[in-house]
């Protein structure tokens, strides 16, 4: 068994970018918007922009009101998409109930989409012919490819289908020519189903959801969840103590996906600036 080391991957491919980006004549600009206080995203914007100071990458953070309106929302997002100085947008999930997130988020054009969410750059993905790709997923092939795994004929399943993991996710590995099954709320079976899994990979957010029984020995096992557990201490989807030793490969929580997500986004960034100007 082998604990994947996230955080040292991130920080590795964060140096390699900062000294791509320090040879570059104009440093890439993101604009992080930003609506209501809710502080888990709070959180989020401000480790993403102290990361946009690390590589070298300017960044321009916008806070709306959780009162702001759709209109406003969007106001913003356009005169962000015709900013020149401006190379990405990241719209930060999940907006405040009363807005619309897919209507906002057309308002980002493709190519200033650092998330990979548009509808463009998620048909490019199916059609395999990838151009930005959503961070955590992105993030989460790039440790594998690090560990030397290949994917070719594995079977992979993913728990969770959202549009921003679970489904890019299953994509990915398709594309890598793995057998994929992508599990949901209204899965029958699913352990069964795990149990086959070469690689499993949870992203479900609920703490202790993948048991040991539910893992095949020697499996790769990919946890993205980021729940609470009952002390309130930051812990994945994976009883990570019970199921560790069945594994080939485990990643942790925290230190294993979080940290090559926001890795994954400064790549992003500095991928639409280049795609940009082409
Ligand atoms: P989400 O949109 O809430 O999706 C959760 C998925 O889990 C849904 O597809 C849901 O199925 C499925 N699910 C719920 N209960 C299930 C069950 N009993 N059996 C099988 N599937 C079940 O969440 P998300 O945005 O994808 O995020 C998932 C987790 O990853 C969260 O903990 C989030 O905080 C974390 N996350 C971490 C990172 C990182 O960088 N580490 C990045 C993004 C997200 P239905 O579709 O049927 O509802």
């Amino acid at each position: 068994m082998k604990i994947i080391d996230g955080k040292a991957l991130a920080l590795k491919l964060r140096a390699e970018l900062k000294e791509k980006i320090d040879r570059s004549a104009v440093k890439p600009g993101l604009a992080v918007v930003i609506v209501g206080n809710d502080p888990a995203s709070q959180i989020y914007v401000r480790n993403k922009i102290k990361a946009c100071g690390e590589v070298g990458i300017r960044s321009y953070s916008y806070e709306l009101p959780a009162s702001a309106t759709q209109k406003e929302l969007e106001t913003l997002l356009d005169s962000l998409a015709v900013d020149p100085s401006v190379d990405g947008i990241l719209l930060q999930l999940p907006l405040p109930k009363s807005l619309d997130a897919e209507s906002a988020t057309a308002h980002i054009p493709f190519e200033k989409d650092v998330d990979g969410f548009s509808a463009k750059n998620l048909g490019l993905l199916t059609l395999h012919k990838e151009r930005v790709v959503a961070c955590t997923p992105l993030g989460i092939m790039k440790l594998l490819e690090h560990e030397g795994v290949t994917l070719a004929g594995k079977r992979a399943v993913v728990l969770g289908r959202s549009e921003t993991v679970g489904k890019p996710m299953a994509m990915l590995l398709l594309n890598a020519d793995a057998t994929v099954t992508v599990c949901h709320s209204k899965t029958v079976g699913l352990k069964e189903i795990c149990q086959s899994a070469d690689v499993l990979i949870s992203a479900v957010g609920k703490a202790k959801f993948v048991t040991e029984d539910m893992v095949k020995e020697g499996a790769i096992v990919i946890d993205v969840g980021m729940n609470r557990d009952e002390n309130g201490k930051l812990c994945g989807d994976v009883d990570f103590e019970a199921v560790k030793d069945k594994t080939s490969l485990i990643t942790p929580v925290p230190g294993g996906v979080g940290p090559m997500t926001i890795t994954m986004l400064m790549y992003n960034t500095y991928l639409t600036k280049g795609v940009k100007r082409d």
